[in-house]
């Protein structure tokens, strides 16, 4: 079987599981889980394990789930990933009604492209032509949202990060992995689909800040008061201010909400809660900002009295696509789509926790264009499902054949040429210095 072949026969595959692919991402859809708790989508992912009798492990950051294929021989292991989570976006018309949970960021798509590999791997016995090993890993939480949930889930030792893949690092779940490919849907105004096959993004650092001032009545006595709600706009204001220092090429952003900004409209707050992410391209720009942005946070409490307590948490690390994994997802998809719907892409100012994972080995994240209206929004809708749950998915699988084709000859090229921005343990002592 020559390569092409094999390649062939994956992507017929997957073709003619369609079906089951397409109810798999419209089932999630319709029951979407916020990160950590995405129990159902879990049991959904071992469903289709158990029925192809693809062995697999549970529990990594709570709900993610780890598939093992065998190559024929087992030399090198590449993962796909594919996200569990939904997140909040109540006024979408397919909001859940209870959580405002909806799956705006099409994290279905990605687990429905895990099955798709899944099913056309199995069904085509296509391990027995490759030398190494294929892990299929359900991945949880990406989004990194309900900060003081998850921190509460810290305090009581259920997690040690935010981030689902951050998680499952710090459990060893990547220890034995050599590299790692995911997809995902972006926004697009071409009608036959569009990928973007490498470029990089932002990191962050997320925060919970605390402003503590003293309650009085706010008519009869405010001038006994210190109110918490004016410290933390100027803490805002200050960082605006600021804004103009940051330099365009670190990308830097700043946004924060206000969890609770006073009980009673009569009485002086005397607490406030905010979250907020400081975000940008490199670790060092993302140090350097951060403790301006602190700076700045305090320098509000310090106007008016009142105290300023920040929380730093560690964010997501800045993403990387490795060339040599970004060459070989070009290759393949320019067979899938036209020649100018397959792209590069620049530097992004959103962030991910693939992120992390592209710090210790080499990684591609693809951006598969295939929905109406911006992420996270209520005119989010994945309008072309061909592109989404066909073209998509052959790209990937196309793409582990190559590496893992001819004793992983072009993952072996990869390796060699690749040197990590960081060990597993110089990754954990930054994580660890953040706080
Ligand atoms: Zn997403």
């Amino acid at each position: 079987m020559t390569k092409d072949e094999l390649k062939a026969i994956v992507c017929a595959a997957i073709d003619k599981r369609q079906k089951d692919i397409t109810a798999l991402g419209d089932n999630i859809y319709t029951e979407p889980e916020l990160g950590y708790k995405e129990h159902k989508t879990s049991a959904k992912v071992q469903a289709v394990f158990d029925k192809l009798g693809i062995n697999y492990t549970t529990g990594w950051g709570i709900t993610g789930v780890k598939g093992h294929l065998k190559g024929r021989t087992s030399k090198r292991t590449v993962a796909m990933l594919g996200e569990l989570d939904a997140l909040v976006c109540r006024n979408h018309p397919d909001a859940d009604e209870e959580t405002g949970a909806m799956h705006c960021c099409g994290h279905n798509v990605q687990i429905a492209n895990l099955a798709a590999i899944a099913m056309a791997f199995k069904d085509t016995n296509a391990m027995q032509y490759l030398d190494g090993d294929l892990v299929l890993f359900a991945v949880p939480a990406e989004e990194c949202i309900e900060i003081d949930f998850r921190n509460t889930l810290r305090q009581k030792g259920k997690i040690k990060y935010l981030g689902g893949k951050e998680e499952i690092i710090a459990q060893g779940g990547f220890d034995d992995i050599d590299a790692s490919l995911q997809m995902h849907v972006n926004p697009t105004k071409k009608t036959n689909g569009e990928i973007q096959v490498a470029g990089s993004n932002n990191g962050f650092i997320a925060k919970i800040i605390e402003y503590k001032g003293k309650a009085a009545h706010a008519a009869f006595s405010p001038s006994e008061g210190i109110n918490a709600l004016n410290a933390a706009m100027l803490g805002i204001m200050a960082v605006n201010a600021l804004r103009e220092t940051f330099k365009e090429s670190d990308c830097v952003r700043f946004h924060s909400i206000i969890n609770s900004g006073g009980d009673l409209v009569n009485v002086v707050p005397d607490y406030v809660q905010m979250e907020s992410y400081v975000r940008a391209a490199s670790v060092d720009a993302l140090k350097e900002s951060n403790t301006k942005v602190n700076r700045a946070l305090k320098a509000g409490a310090d106007a008016i009295g009142a105290k300023c307590i920040i929380k730093d948490l560690p964010g997501y690390l800045p993403l990387f696509n490795n060339k040599g994994m970004s060459s070989l997802l070009r290759n393949n998809s320019t067979k899938l789509f036209a020649p100018a719907d397959v792209y590069d892409g620049t530097h992004s100012a959103g962030s991910t926790d693939m992120g992390d994972v592209s710090h210790l080995m080499p990684v591609v994240h693809a951006w598969v264009g295939c929905v109406h209206g911006a992420l996270h929004s209520a005119q989010y809708d994945l309008f072309d499902r061909n592109t989404a749950y066909s073209k998509s998915p052959k790209a990937m699988a196309m793409t582990i054949i190559d590496l893992l084709y001819d004793n992983a000859a072009e993952l072996e090229t990869i390796l060699a040429e690749n040197t990590p921005i960081m060990t597993k343990k110089t990754y954990l002592e930054y994580m660890e210095s953040i706080k």
